[in-house]
């Protein structure tokens, strides 16, 4: 993983009395997994769109592995950094299998490596090698997001930002692909930042955890053992 920085971020949207997001700073150490956890509307998707370029920080610094987000080319960027969020947010025009394979190449893969990863993918979030030709409004919400979750891992980034991406998720298929983040990090030690609702899901997959209030406000910033011992 490499370090992610924040330093007094500020995200106004056009129109908005208040900012979505203000004044945030955050060191995010490399190799950790950081969860955000807080109430809706309290600005977690927009911090993690202005960490990965989507939206553009109306002040502030962002560096991730000590470049400055603004300089690291949009292209760069998406191969550094692994995107998983609720919605799925697959290409609704190509399969299943295309949609993991998307990063891998444009890192100009060959074809056969491309192929074996889409399979060790699609086996890594649970899903049959039958779903590589579908397309994803031929699944259910649940299965999309495991597809998303594969494409945002299918090219081995350093950091992840995974935004409720088990939301949509049967249980018993959370429990297991919280396992298998787990065990992949303990293995890789990614740069992860994590948003969920959950509070027992930030306990079970957080090195630390953010509990932020309105405007991304961190009201605490601690170890689970440290938080739940408040
Ligand atoms: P969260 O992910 O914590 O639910 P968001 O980052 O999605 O919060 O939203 C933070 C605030 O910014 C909310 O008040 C939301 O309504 C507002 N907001 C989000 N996206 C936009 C947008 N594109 N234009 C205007 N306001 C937005
Ligand atoms: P293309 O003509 O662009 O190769 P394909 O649909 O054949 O389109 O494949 C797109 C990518 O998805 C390729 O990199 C391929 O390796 C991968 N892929 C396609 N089908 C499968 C499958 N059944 N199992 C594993 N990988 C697949």
């Amino acid at each position: 993983g490499v370090e992610i920085e924040l330093a007094e971020v500020t995200k106004r949207y056009a129109g908005q009395k208040t900012p979505a997001v203000d004044g945030f700073s955050m060191t995010i150490p490399a190799g950790e997994t950081i969860v955000f956890v807080g109430p809706s509307g309290c600005g977690k998707t927009t911090t993690m769109k202005m960490i990965n370029r989507l939206i553009e920080p109306t002040s502030g610094q962002i560096t991730i592995g000590g470049e400055s987000a603004l300089k690291i080319d949009p292209d760069q960027l998406r191969r550094r950094i692994g995107y998983a969020i609720q919605q799925a947010g697959l290409f609704p025009h190509l399969t299943v299998a295309q949609n993991i394979a998307v990063v891998p190449g444009l890192l100009g893969w060959d074809k056969k490596k491309v192929r074996d990863r889409v399979v060790e993918m699609l086996d890594l979030v649970g899903l049959d090698e039958e779903f590589a030709g579908r397309f994803p409004r031929q699944l259910s919400g649940g299965q999309q997001q495991r597809v998303g979750v594969a494409r945002a891992l299918a090219a081995d980034p350093p950091v992840l930002l995974m935004d409720e991406p088990f939301g949509a998720v049967d249980p018993i298929t959370r429990g297991n692909l919280q396992d298998e983040l787990l065990r992949l990090q303990a293995e890789l030690r990614k740069t992860i930042v994590f948003v969920t609702h959950d509070f027992d899901e930030a306990v079970k997959l957080g090195d630390r955890i953010a509990v932020l209030g309105n405007q991304s406000k961190i009201l605490q910033y601690d170890t689970p053992e440290a938080i739940l011992a408040n």
